[in-house]
């Protein structure tokens, strides 16, 4: 159904909803995101509260909260993570009154920010509807076409068979790629480039996409050949009044997964930046779209873009806007939640300036069997310009095989991409690390790459250049 938030809804929100502030926030997470929002509310004066899995006794976010619960006793890694009911009944015991989520695990889930409206509980986050409504890649697509926003030419619903898929591509032309309308973290994808592959790429794609979300609703997008990747950073507010804080190219992408983000997109079109950020804020107002959220898009090589989709949730890239516009995106996301409104927190549009160039690099370890004691080790590296956000930046750190392979953030923020470049190439030699094999060779030839420094990458980059991984 339409859930576009009408003006009466917002004038009723308006009326039932002053500031409360947080005293006391969870974070439903763990690692270097739990840590980064501790930090955040430390500084605002909240009290804050981890949980941790049995497996995560000794990781370093515990430490970080004034007070940590167990969770998930005798339940495997990821479920402990995911176990709503003993997450919000620890969070009711003990005072607390609004959950930030972090990424992945509960972030996305309508079910999750339901349950904690439910208990009384504020969801750092937008409302249970649009949360729903945007996990729906379909829903999605057609909340963008009714906003006016261009989305990939695609089918206009879910593809209910696969004769029904080879029809679409009949019509359209080749290549297509289905897409799992409920996936995430770039899996359930598959590229169809000669008519003879549909019907086995769409049964593939439909046992792989109800294995790995529940839902094996698939839909078709034309594939775009070569694009870039470019989102956009949104703030929306209880009043309805949306910003945006410029994009983010994360164009260098393995697997479609993202490895190295930039705040501004560099070589980008100054109309085209206006008009794309424009975009992400229309279709944000067109939704009702209250905290942080990106809305994502794919530019092709005439200049088209054409959006794909919007996370509903702070990003593990968001360091990079934080680093250029100077905003700190949890606290924002906080304040909102409080009630507050973006006028109130000086996010006007006009207030809100890039400021340099900022690029991120996810150092993950690459050895399957990790598990490691660094002794001397140093995952470390300082100086101007240089933001690690991490779990395990220290010395001792104990790199457990249970969770995913991100080890630090490391942020360089500059004048400009080249200087960026600069600096980060400087911190990641600077890295000395033992006892676990990590994307460093690897993060090191990207950003020595002639076509990387030149700010021109789309995403067939890694695939193209297999002389990145020696
Ligand atoms: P996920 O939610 O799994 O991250 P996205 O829809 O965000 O999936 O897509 C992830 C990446 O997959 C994109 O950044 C892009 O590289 C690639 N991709 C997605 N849709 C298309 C498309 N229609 N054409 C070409 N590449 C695509």
């Amino acid at each position: 159904g339409c859930l576009s938030r009408t003006l009466p809804d917002v004038q009723a929100r308006l009326q039932s909803t002053e500031v409360k502030p947080i005293q006391k926030l969870m974070v439903a997470n763990r690692g270097e995101i739990a840590i980064r929002v501790f930090r955040a509310c430390t500084e605002m004066h909240i009290q804050t509260v981890a949980i941790y899995s049995e497996q995560d006794v000794n990781q370093m976010h515990r430490q970080k909260a004034d007070e940590s619960y167990l969770i998930g006793k005798g339940l495997p890694p990821v479920a402990a993570y995911l176990n709503i009911p003993e997450i919000i009944s620890i969070a009711q015991e003990n005072g607390v009154d609004a959950i930030h989520p972090g990424y992945g695990f509960l972030s996305e889930r309508s079910d999750f920010a339901k349950a904690c409206q439910d208990a009384g509980i504020r969801f750092i986050g937008p409302s249970p509807e649009v949360v729903y409504k945007m996990g729906d890649k379909v829903e999605a697509r057609q909340a963008a076409i009714s906003a006016g926003v261009q989305v990939v030419p695609g089918t206009d619903g879910p593809v209910e068979s696969a004769e029904a898929a080879v029809e679409f591509c009949k019509q359209h032309g080749l290549p297509v790629i289905f897409k799992a309308a409920f996936g995430g973290g770039g899996r359930g994808m598959r590229v169809v480039k000669t008519m003879d592959e549909v019907v086995e790429n769409y049964n593939r794609a439909y046992s792989e996409a109800l294995s790995a979300f529940g839902n094996g609703a698939l839909f078709l997008e034309k594939f775009i050949e070569r694009p870039r990747h470019i989102e956009v950073q949104m703030l929306g507010d209880r009043t309805g009044e949306v910003v945006h804080l410029f994009e983010r190219d994360c164009s260098v992408q393995r697997r479609h997964q993202k490895v190295v983000e930039i705040a501004p997109a560099p070589q980008f079109d100054q109309s085209m930046r206006d008009k794309m950020n424009a975009d992400a804020v229309k279709l944000a107002k067109h939704v009702g779209y209250e905290n942080a959220g990106t809305t994502e898009f794919l530019l092709d090589k005439n200049g088209q873009y054409y959006f794909i989709e919007v996370n509903a949730r702070l990003q593990v890239e968001h360091t990079v806007t934080e680093q250029v516009t100077g905003v700190d995106l949890v606290q924002s996301q906080i304040r909102i939640a409080e009630g507050r409104t973006l006028k109130e927190l000086g996010l006007t549009q006009d207030k809100i300036q890039l400021n340099g160039c900022a690029i991120q690099c996810r150092m993950t370890t690459e050895d399957p069997a990790r598990n490691f004691q660094p002794d001397t080790g140093r995952i470390d590296a300082e100086g101007m310009g240089i933001r690690l956000d991490s779990a395990s930046a220290f010395a001792g750190a104990v790199i457990t095989p249970y969770y995913d392979s991100l080890l630090v953030k490391i942020i360089a923020q500059a004048r400009d991409h080249p200087s960026a470049c600069a600096k980060m190439l400087r911190a990641l030699r600077e890295f000395r690390i033992r006892g676990v094999k990590t994307n460093i060779p690897f993060l090191l030839n990207v950003l020595q790459n002639e076509t990387f420094l030149n700010g021109s990458v789309d995403t067939y980059f890694i695939d193209e250049n297999p002389g990145l991984f020696h």
